[in-house]
């Protein structure tokens, strides 16, 4: 889970409000000074920990706090802690999040540039097959003639990927296989091509000569930099570099999958004002997140996303036509359970999809983590394959009173009695979780409205 140690820290400021009878200035400074704690201890740059700490002081005023009810006072402190930290990881207000975005039908040309072990070409990847889940024509062009294997790397990512791709063993000179590539691929119709270039020189200037000498040729629609999310604030003096050297468009920050450093590494490169379009939370071509600051921040704090849930449940491709619209209204049957349960291959590994939804426990995998989660995924698979229709498309509650329905279904396949009601007990837990988040005044119209 992203930064699930600094969202734990962040929450547990918060909560120590929750036993004082009102909140005054003594408690607000109690609560902000665990707060920036957190955050320093993050990486967080301490000039920005300070300028949060004044922003929520001023907007908490204490005068006029006073009068309300305890609770009132909470959520309006818990509101500005929130909209400081989206603001932390945000500074434009969404501005900067107007971010570029392929237009189908048409060539979009991007290239890729960023130090040697960033996740240069592990992105390039990942965003290929993002957007080539999405409906685009995506290819990849391998241009960095530096590193011995390098083409070979990308062409054993692309492959898995199945994404089509264009290099050379022989040509050595990288502005000539990105022309090369990019008129084959223009050619062929192709709406999205993505250049990888190298990482790797001798100097600084020579890197950055061969990135400005593509750039020039080839004239891509957006140069995306990659940055190395574990190496915290210095972030922003290699983003400085890296934006005086080329036209960067916008930022894939990786290794974002619960490293100490990397709210440290966001918040400096948003202050640079260049946008992060999205985040890499794992090593696995699925493990991509659109970048969005209220999204990112619910999540690490355990609200869950439900933009980034939606957008992961818009790409699956539903037998259960009734599926989103279920979870709109706040509807949760059987088998939007098995819907759910058998998309989570695609929609990558479970621990991920449960981090976006809000109020799921981090331990629900219990010990053993994904890999034990698949296993009893298929489990669960198997007992609903035994149920009726009737029990499929009902809300759970007709096996409370049938135990012996329920003693029949764990007989029929062939699982211990203490799982189905483990699986029952899971389908109460997100039915209840899909009430609170569907409907009018639910999570997700709520969170639509504030995104
Ligand atoms: P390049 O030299 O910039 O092209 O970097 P690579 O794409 O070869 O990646 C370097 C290493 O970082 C590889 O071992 C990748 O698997 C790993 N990596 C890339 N992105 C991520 C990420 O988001 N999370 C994690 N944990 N590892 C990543």
């Amino acid at each position: 889970m992203v930064l699930n140690d600094l969202g734990r820290k962040i929450n547990s400021a918060l909560a120590s409000l929750a036993h004082k009878p009102a909140i005054d200035a003594e408690a607000l400074d109690a609560m902000l000074k665990d707060l920036c704690r957190a955050l320093l201890e993050a990486d967080v740059n301490v000039k920005l920990v300070g300028a949060l700490r004044t922003n929520i002081k001023n907007l908490v005023n204490l005068d006029e706090l006073a009068s309300a009810p305890v609770a009132s006072q909470r959520r309006l402190v818990q509101r500005a802690v929130f909209d400081e930290l989206v603001r932390l990881v945000d500074p434009s207000g969404g501005a900067a999040t107007d971010r570029w975005q392929p237009v189908k039908g048409k060539p979009n040309v991007i290239m890729f540039v960023g130090l040697q072990g960033s996740g240069k070409t592990t992105s390039c990847t990942k965003l290929a097959y993002y957007y080539a889940k999405k409906g685009f024509k995506t290819a990849m062009v391998c241009t960095d003639t530096f590193r011995a294997g390098a083409f070979d790397q990308l062409k054993q990512n692309a492959t898995k990927a199945k994404i089509p791709y264009y290099g050379s063993y022989t040509e050595t000179d990288p502005v000539q296989i990105a022309v090369d590539g990019v008129a084959r691929f223009k050619k062929d119709k192709f709406e999205l091509i993505i250049i990888d270039t190298s990482g790797c020189h001798v100097t600084e200037a020579e890197l950055f000569g061969e990135m400005t000498s593509i750039a020039d040729v080839v004239q891509p629609d957006n140069i995306i930099f990659v940055m190395d999310g574990t190496i915290g604030q210095s972030a922003e003096i290699q983003a400085r570099n890296f934006k005086n050297a080329v036209n960067v468009g916008s930022i894939v920050m990786t290794k974002m999958d619960g490293h100490a450093k990397g709210g440290g590494a966001i918040s400096a490169v948003a202050a640079t004002g260049s946008p992060i379009i999205f985040i890499g939370t794992g090593e696995h071509m699925q493990d991509l997140e659109r970048f969005d600051a209220r999204g990112f921040i619910s999540k690490m704090m355990g609200m869950g996303d439900i933009g980034g849930l939606v957008e992961k449940l818009q790409d699956l491709k539903l037998e259960n036509k009734d599926f989103i619209k279920h979870m709109e209204q706040g509807v949760y049957t059987m088998r939007d359970f098995r819907e759910q349960l058998t998309n989570m291959m695609s929609l990558g590994p479970m621990s991920k999809i449960m981090s976006m939804m809000p109020g799921m426990p981090a331990d629900l995998l219990g010990a053993g983590g994904d890999e034990m989660g698949t296993k009893r995924m298929r489990k669960m698979l198997a007992v609903m394959d035994s149920m009726t229709d009737a029990e499929l498309d009902s809300d759970g509650q007709v096996f409370k009173d049938q135990p012996t329905r329920v003693e029949r279904l764990a007989r029929g396949a062939g699982s211990p009695l203490v799982e189905v009601q483990m699986l029952l007990q899971m389908h109460a837990q997100f039915a209840g979780m899909v009430k609170k988040m569907g409907g009018k005044n639910g999570w997700m119209t709520q969170m639509k409205q504030m995104q």
